[in-house]
Protein backbone atom coordinates (compact mmCIF):
# COMPACT_ATOMS: atom_id res chain seq x y z
CA UNK A 1 0.00 0.00 0.00
CA UNK A 2 1.86 3.13 -1.52
CA UNK A 3 0.58 6.22 -1.49
CA UNK A 4 1.86 8.23 -4.38
CA UNK A 5 2.74 12.34 -3.42
CA UNK A 6 2.13 14.77 -6.39
CA UNK A 7 4.24 17.71 -5.12
CA UNK A 8 2.83 20.17 -7.00
CA UNK A 9 -0.67 19.56 -6.63
CA UNK A 10 -0.94 18.08 -3.25
CA UNK A 11 0.06 20.63 -1.00
CA UNK A 12 -2.17 21.50 1.74
CA UNK A 13 -4.58 19.27 0.76
CA UNK A 14 -5.57 16.25 3.09
CA UNK A 15 -6.47 13.08 1.36
CA UNK A 16 -8.07 10.47 2.88
CA UNK A 17 -7.49 6.84 2.37
CA UNK A 18 -8.66 3.51 3.57
CA UNK A 19 -7.62 -0.27 2.55
CA UNK A 20 -7.09 -3.83 3.67
CA UNK A 21 -4.15 -5.03 4.53
CA UNK A 22 -2.65 -8.61 5.38
CA UNK A 23 0.44 -8.27 8.15
CA UNK A 24 3.33 -10.66 7.66
CA UNK A 25 2.42 -14.23 9.37
CA UNK A 26 5.02 -14.06 11.41
CA UNK A 27 4.89 -10.23 12.57
CA UNK A 28 3.39 -10.84 16.20
CA UNK A 29 5.10 -14.00 16.24
CA UNK A 30 7.30 -12.76 19.66
CA UNK A 31 3.15 -12.91 21.68
CA UNK A 32 0.86 -15.34 21.83
CA UNK A 33 -2.49 -13.04 20.43
CA UNK A 34 -2.84 -13.76 16.62
CA UNK A 35 -4.88 -11.62 13.67
CA UNK A 36 -7.78 -13.28 12.57
CA UNK A 37 -8.26 -11.66 9.29
CA UNK A 38 -7.15 -8.82 7.55
CA UNK A 39 -6.52 -5.21 9.26
CA UNK A 40 -8.81 -2.54 7.78
CA UNK A 41 -6.40 0.85 7.98
CA UNK A 42 -7.66 4.01 7.35
CA UNK A 43 -6.76 7.71 7.58
CA UNK A 44 -4.98 10.48 5.77
CA UNK A 45 -2.95 12.59 4.84
CA UNK A 46 -1.58 16.21 4.00
CA UNK A 47 1.75 17.28 1.86
CA UNK A 48 2.86 20.67 4.11
CA UNK A 49 5.21 23.72 2.24
CA UNK A 50 8.05 22.16 3.92
CA UNK A 51 7.47 18.69 2.05
CA UNK A 52 6.78 16.93 5.55
CA UNK A 53 3.82 14.59 5.46
CA UNK A 54 1.39 15.10 8.10
CA UNK A 55 -0.02 11.25 8.36
CA UNK A 56 -3.03 9.91 10.69
CA UNK A 57 -3.39 6.27 10.70
CA UNK A 58 -6.37 4.10 12.33
CA UNK A 59 -5.16 0.53 12.28
CA UNK A 60 -8.19 -2.14 13.24
CA UNK A 61 -7.08 -5.89 12.96
CA UNK A 62 -9.66 -8.79 14.15
CA UNK A 63 -7.38 -10.74 16.88
CA UNK A 64 -7.44 -13.86 18.87
CA UNK A 65 -6.16 -12.40 22.50
CA UNK A 66 -5.19 -14.79 25.27
CA UNK A 67 -5.53 -13.27 28.60
CA UNK A 68 -2.26 -12.67 30.65
CA UNK A 69 -4.10 -14.11 34.28
CA UNK A 70 -6.03 -17.27 33.14
CA UNK A 71 -5.15 -17.95 29.82
CA UNK A 72 -8.40 -18.16 28.03
CA UNK A 73 -8.86 -16.64 24.54
CA UNK A 74 -11.52 -14.19 23.42
CA UNK A 75 -11.77 -12.34 20.06
CA UNK A 76 -11.18 -8.56 20.28
CA UNK A 77 -10.45 -5.41 17.57
CA UNK A 78 -6.87 -4.43 17.79
CA UNK A 79 -7.25 -0.73 17.21
CA UNK A 80 -4.90 2.21 17.74
CA UNK A 81 -4.29 5.67 16.03
CA UNK A 82 -0.85 6.89 15.17
CA UNK A 83 -0.02 9.84 13.62
CA UNK A 84 3.32 11.10 12.93
CA UNK A 85 5.18 13.63 10.41
CA UNK A 86 7.25 11.62 7.43
CA UNK A 87 10.01 13.40 6.40
CA UNK A 88 11.27 13.56 2.64
CA UNK A 89 14.71 12.60 4.00
CA UNK A 90 15.95 9.56 5.89
CA UNK A 91 15.89 10.77 9.57
CA UNK A 92 16.53 9.06 13.39
CA UNK A 93 13.21 10.21 14.32
CA UNK A 94 10.60 10.13 11.76
CA UNK A 95 9.72 7.92 9.38
CA UNK A 96 10.61 8.80 5.52
CA UNK A 97 9.23 8.63 1.85
CA UNK A 98 11.27 8.29 -1.09
CA UNK A 99 10.52 9.27 -5.03
CA UNK A 100 7.21 10.78 -4.64
CA UNK A 101 6.04 7.29 -2.59
CA UNK A 102 5.01 7.19 0.82
CA UNK A 103 5.11 3.53 1.99
CA UNK A 104 3.00 2.35 4.49
CA UNK A 105 3.58 -1.50 5.00
CA UNK A 106 6.77 -1.04 6.91
CA UNK A 107 4.87 2.28 9.24
CA UNK A 108 1.89 0.01 10.12
CA UNK A 109 4.07 -3.07 10.62
CA UNK A 110 6.05 -1.75 13.35
CA UNK A 111 3.14 0.32 14.93
CA UNK A 112 1.17 -2.65 14.92
CA UNK A 113 4.39 -4.68 16.76
CA UNK A 114 4.93 -0.78 19.19
CA UNK A 115 1.28 -1.03 20.21
CA UNK A 116 0.65 -4.19 21.12
CA UNK A 117 -0.54 -3.91 24.98
CA UNK A 118 2.11 -5.18 27.67
CA UNK A 119 -0.39 -6.82 29.55
CA UNK A 120 -3.76 -8.32 28.37
CA UNK A 121 -6.95 -9.21 30.54
CA UNK A 122 -10.27 -10.88 29.25
CA UNK A 123 -12.39 -9.12 31.33
CA UNK A 124 -11.22 -6.12 33.85
CA UNK A 125 -11.54 -8.31 36.89
CA UNK A 126 -10.30 -11.40 35.94
CA UNK A 127 -9.84 -13.83 38.64
CA UNK A 128 -7.18 -15.81 36.98
CA UNK A 129 -5.97 -19.47 37.86
CA UNK A 130 -5.87 -20.99 41.32
CA UNK A 131 -2.22 -21.38 42.15
CA UNK A 132 -3.23 -24.38 43.95
CA UNK A 133 -5.39 -26.48 41.67
CA UNK A 134 -5.52 -25.34 38.54
CA UNK A 135 -8.92 -24.20 38.57
CA UNK A 136 -9.80 -21.13 36.34
CA UNK A 137 -11.50 -19.16 38.52
CA UNK A 138 -13.77 -16.89 36.59
CA UNK A 139 -15.72 -19.94 35.80
CA UNK A 140 -15.06 -22.44 39.19
CA UNK A 141 -15.26 -21.46 42.55
CA UNK A 142 -12.26 -23.30 44.67
CA UNK A 143 -11.69 -22.98 48.44
CA UNK A 144 -7.90 -23.74 47.88
CA UNK A 145 -7.01 -19.96 49.18
CA UNK A 146 -9.12 -20.84 52.24
CA UNK A 147 -7.70 -24.13 52.79
CA UNK A 148 -4.15 -22.34 53.13
CA UNK A 149 -4.87 -19.37 55.14
CA UNK A 150 -6.38 -21.80 57.73
CA UNK A 151 -4.43 -25.55 57.84
CA UNK A 152 -5.76 -28.06 59.42
CA UNK A 153 -2.58 -29.49 60.50
CA UNK A 154 -2.93 -33.35 61.47
CA UNK A 155 0.62 -32.82 63.35
CA UNK A 156 -0.70 -30.15 65.24
CA UNK A 157 -3.87 -32.55 66.69
CA UNK A 158 -1.23 -35.39 67.33
CA UNK A 159 0.80 -32.84 69.15
CA UNK A 160 -1.83 -31.59 71.35
CA UNK A 161 -2.96 -35.47 72.26
CA UNK A 162 1.01 -35.68 73.73
CA UNK A 163 1.04 -32.45 75.48
ZN1 LIG B 1 -8.58 -13.89 32.23
ZN1 LIG C 1 -8.06 -24.01 43.72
Amino acid sequence: MDLIINKSQDIGKKKHFEFVYNPPTDLLSFCCHVPTDQAKITGSYTLNDDDSISLYLIVNLPMRWFCDRCGDSFEKNYYFEYTDDILPEPSEDHYNYEDNILSLDHIVDEQIVLNIPNRVLCQPNCAGICPICGNNRNYNHCDCEQKQNNPKNPFAEIKDKLN
